[in-house]
Parts: structure tokens; C-alpha cells; sequence
């Protein structure tokens, strides 16, 4: 199908595509990478009356940490991710997580902000970003805002921003040494989404566990924070017993659906084998590091 009739804005600076945002808000919309916005618009799931096609704007595309933040801008494609010693160095969570997204294809036009901005359940950067504590800049002609990833996606396909803002920027703390960090997948074959997934990160404190984030894919309306399994983490010693409650605490945050991936039940069992499998792993790295 063809998509519905559309004015197609391609803005060279950020002020311009900000203006056009304030000027069409509600019947506006940012074009990344165009790999969901694309096909929706194609099944006319979506339509709008002004597409802003902000591929061509500069500066928007860096990877850089500094000061203990790492700051990656909303159109880094997936494969920058996956290509980027700074992440690598930086977050091993969003480094494992990236070569899961999709395909070959996909991740090369595919953006973090646009994957952010989606919301879609099985998005994987979503759940990353969860565990890893990572919040997005928000930005109209009037000035900026910093969210938490956990308070910007608030359902389904839907998140905090507003008609008039673009996100222009990911920010997430560096991870420091004795921390580990991981992305397991369960995928039916490879480039698909994922039937469920697990992103998990950790910091030892003085031999026990300091920190620990969990982000859960495809298992609820929304990326879900498994927040009581974070919780139970804290201050307990890193051992299997703690793991596995923290797998059980996960599985039970969890609300799946049976579908012709699985059944609820399968489900929720990878949840609780993913969680315990991802911070034994993080554990193991956080104690290399
Ligand atoms: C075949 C296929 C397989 C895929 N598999 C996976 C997978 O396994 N895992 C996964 O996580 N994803 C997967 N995806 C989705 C992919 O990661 C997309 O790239 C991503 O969801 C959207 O990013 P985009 O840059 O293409 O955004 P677009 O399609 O351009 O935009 C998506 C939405 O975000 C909005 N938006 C985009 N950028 C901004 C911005 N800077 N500010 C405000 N709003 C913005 C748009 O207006 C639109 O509403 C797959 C896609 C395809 C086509």
C-alpha cells in the first residue's frame, strides 16, 4: 500500500527541525531511520500531515563519554553501537545488546532514538536502557528536558514526549570498575524480535552487590523494569541463592502472552533463566574487571 499524502520537511539544523515541531506539532512526525515509521505509515497505521526527515541535521550521531556519562546522540544507528569502542569500554550492556537488533539491514539505518521514541515491547535498547539507568534528552525551540528511560516509555507504543519535542540525545552512566553487564535473547531465528529477553547489569561494593539493573523484553505491554528483583540485589552477596531469587522476583514482574512464540508459562521460565544466567555472566565480569 501507499502511504496516505504527506508535506516531507528535510531541515539542515536543529533549530529548523525544532521549529517545524512547534510550528505542525500533533500532525507532525520525526523520520529516522524509517524502519517502523515507515512500514506503519505504508499499512496507514499512521498517518500525518508533515514528515520531518532529520537524517540531514549534524551533530546528532556522536558516541562520547565523559565525566563518568556517556552520551550518545539520537541518530546513532544500531550498527554504530555495535562497531563503537566507547561503548564497548563504556556499557558492556548496550555493547551485547547491539548485534541482537534485527538484522544486518536494519541495524544499519535503524537509530537508538528512534528505537527509544517507538516503544515498542520488544524493542531491545528499551530494556537496556532500563537496567542500565539511562534517561533521554528532550528538546523543543524553548529549552530541554532530561527523562529517565523508565519514566519516558509509559505503555505500549507510547512514551512522555510531547508534540513539540524531539530527542535528541541518550545519556547513561558509564559503568565503573567491578561491573559487569550483559543481553541474552531468545530469538526464533536469527534477526527476529525477541520472544523474551533480558538485559541485566551489576557493581560489587566491596564484595557484595552494590548495584544491579534489569530490563525485560517482550513480556509485559511496555519494556518492564523488574525493580523488587533490583531491590533483593542490593547488599546481597553475589552468589547462585541470590541469582535465583532475583530470577524468581523477575519472572514473577513479568506478564507474557501466549502467542506462536510460547506459551505464558515458557515465557516466564526464560525470564527467571535469563536473569539468573545474565548476572551469574556479570558477576563473572565484574570480578575480571
Ligand atoms: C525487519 C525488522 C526487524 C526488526 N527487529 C528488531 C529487533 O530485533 N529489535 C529491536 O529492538 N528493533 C527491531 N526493529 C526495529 C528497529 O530497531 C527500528 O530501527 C527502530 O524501532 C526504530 O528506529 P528508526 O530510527 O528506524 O525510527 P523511525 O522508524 O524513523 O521512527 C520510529 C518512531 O520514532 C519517532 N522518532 C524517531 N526518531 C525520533 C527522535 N529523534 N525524536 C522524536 N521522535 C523520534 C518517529 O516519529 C516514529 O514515531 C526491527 C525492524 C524491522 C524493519
Amino acid at each position: 500500500m501507499l502511504p496516505a499524502r504527506f508535506e516531507y520537511h528535510r531541515p539542515t539544523t536543529l533549530d529548523e527541525a525544532l521549529a517545524l515541531l512547534a510550528e505542525h506539532g500533533d500532525d507532525a512526525k520525526v523520520l529516522a531511520g524509517g524502519q517502523s515509521l515507515i512500514p506503519l505509515m505504508k499499512y496507514r497505521f499512521s498517518s500525518v500531515g508533515h514528515l520531518i526527515d532529520v537524517n540531514r541535521i549534524p551533530g546528532l550521531d556522536g558516541i562520547e563519554e565523559s565525566g563518568g556519562v556517556l552520551r550518545i546522540g539520537a541518530l546513532v544507528r544500531h550498527n554504530q553501537l555495535v562497531a563503537s569502542d566507547v561503548i564497548a569500554l563504556s556499557s558492556p550492556t548496550i555493547a551485547a545488546a547491539a548485534p541482537q537488533i534485527a538484522d544486518p539491514l536494519v541495524r544499519n539505518l535503524g537509530t537508538i532514538g528512534g528505537s527509544l521514541a517507538h516503544a515498542d515491547p520488544s524493542g531491545d535498547l528499551g530494556s537496556v536502557m532500563l537496567a542500565v539507568g539511562g534517561s533521554v534528552v528532550l528538546r523543543t525551540t524553548g529549552g530541554e528536558r532530561e527523562v529517565p528511560v523508565k519514566d519516558f516509555i509509559v505503555g505500549t507504543f507510547q512514551t512522555s514526549i510531547e508534540p513539540d519535542e524531539m530527542l535528541t540525545e541518550v545519556r547513561v552512566p558509564t559503568a565503573g570498575a567491578r561491573s559487569g553487564g550483559t543481553y541474552l535473547k531468545l530469538e526464533r531465528k536469527v534477526g527476529d524480535f525477541a520472544t523474551v529477553a533480558a538485559a541485566v547489569c551489576l557493581t560489587l561494593d566491596n564484595g557484595s552487590i552494590g548495584d544491579a539493573g534489569i530490563g525485560l523484553t517482550s513480556v509485559g505491554l511496555a519494556n518492564l523494569k523488574a525493580e523488587a528483583a533490583e531491590a533483593a540485589l542490593r547488599g546481597a552477596s553475589p552468589d547462585d541463592e541470590a541469582f535465583a531469587e532475583a530470577g524468581r522476583l523477575a519472572a514473577e514482574a513479568s506478564s507474557p502472552a501466549s502467542d506462536v512464540r510460547g506459551s505464558e508459562a515458557y515465557k516466564r521460565h526464560m525470564v527467571d533463566v535469563y536473569v539468573r544466567r545474565g548476572l551469574a555472566r556479570a558477576f563473572e565480569m565484574a570480578g575480571a574487571a
